[in-house]
């Protein structure tokens, strides 16, 4: 028979843990399926896990690295007793109370947990090219994110890789510390609307390199450079630079609540009116699942903290 849960949180960036944490300390006593690393990209602890050092989470005034502070925040929830699970959630069931939970075969009859209120936090995750070198450099010279790294590429040559309106943001970012930024795309047209693609060409430390795909990024330990070949000529060239970001798009974690849960046009899911709140009464989301704007471990963190709120507040007026 499957345990009945006041909340199960789905996921476990700072999202999640910070849900777990507060609904852990509001003595509901949490649990939390944190999810499995996979090839398809599935990280538990979230995108930190996959940065090296933070800067910009308030409270470090030195920094912390990414995986130290998913550490963190796991040995805090678990301090007041949130429960977790490294598990891969399989299927939801939403449509009645208590809702449904599957890990594992997701045909099973029965399901793994029934959960008086759900908490989704299973983030996005940023695209990349699908290239090998990307494994071994994230976090030693690539990034997909100007606003956690950029800092760290003062005066040197960076590569910014996409045509959409994040490319151009990030390159746009990147020249208050890069000496040169490069922004490559793989068509001659950029995709990004017109206000920021006249914002880019105005800007003198940003060149353009059209027509280009990044067949390789080049270097062992750390970023050297990347290798591009032309896409109308065929001609493979090697560029040097010490930084590349990929920036060619995020996609929200959604697949599990696909006719459960609706999304905006862009997938992401759809929470109300400023709250935590999803369209299913007792379920809330937080993170990056449902934000595509700001996309900061802190703003997931505060977010975290939120559906906490919400579900508690929920779970008290349903006793009453
Ligand atoms: P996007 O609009 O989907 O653009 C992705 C870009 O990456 C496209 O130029 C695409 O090329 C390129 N790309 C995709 N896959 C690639 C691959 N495998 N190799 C090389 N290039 C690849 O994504 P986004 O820029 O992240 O923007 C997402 C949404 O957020 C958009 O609606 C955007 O307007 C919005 N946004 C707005 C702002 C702002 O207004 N300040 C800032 C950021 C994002 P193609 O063009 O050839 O398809």
């Amino acid at each position: 028979m499957a345990d009945l849960r006041n909340v199960v949180i789905i996921g476990s960036g700072p999202a999640g843990l910070t849900a777990a944490i507060y609904t852990a300390r509001a003595d509901l006593e949490p649990l939390m399926i944190e999810g499995e690393p996979s090839s398809t990209g599935d990280q538990p602890g979230g995108q930190l896990m996959l940065t090296t050092e933070v800067e910009n989470f308030p409270g470090f005034p030195d920094g912390i690295m990414g995986p130290e502070l998913m550490g963190n925040l796991r040995q805090q929830a678990e301090r007041f007793g949130a429960e977790i699970h490294t598990a891969k959630v399989s299927r939801v069931d939403f449509s009645e109370r208590p809702f449904r939970i599957w890990v594992g075969d997701p045909d099973a009859d029965e399901p793994t947990h029934l959960a008086r209120s759900v908490i989704i936090a299973t983030g996005a995750s940023a695209l990349m090219l699908g290239l090998d070198s990307e494994h071994r450099l994230l976090g030693h010279g690539l990034s997909t994110c100007a606003t956690c790294d950029g800092f760290f590429f003062r005066d040197q040559d960076i590569v910014v890789v996409g045509g959409g309106d994040s490319a151009l943001e990030e390159a746009m970012f990147l020249t208050r510390f890069g000496r040169t930024v490069t922004v490559v795309h793989r068509r001659k047209e950029l995709r990004a609307s017109k206000i920021m693609q006249d914002r880019a060409f105005a800007n003198d430390k940003i060149t353009f390199v059209w027509d280009s795909v990044v067949e390789e990024i080049l270097g062992e330990d750390r970023v050297e450079g990347v290798r591009l070949r032309n896409v109308v000529t065929d001609e493979v060239t090697d560029l040097p630079a010490t930084g590349v970001f990929v920036a060619i798009g995020h996609r929200p974690n959604t697949e599990l609540f696909t006719g459960q849960l609706p999304v905006r046009d862009n997938g992401y899911l759809v929470t109300l009116d400023g709250t935590s709140r999803t369209a299913v009464d007792g379920v809330f989301a937080c993170g990056d699942v449902q934000d595509d704007r700001y996309r900061q471990a802190i703003t997931a963190a505060g977010s975290g903290c939120m559906a906490a709120i919400d579900a508690e507040r929920w779970l008290e007026a349903q006793e009453h």
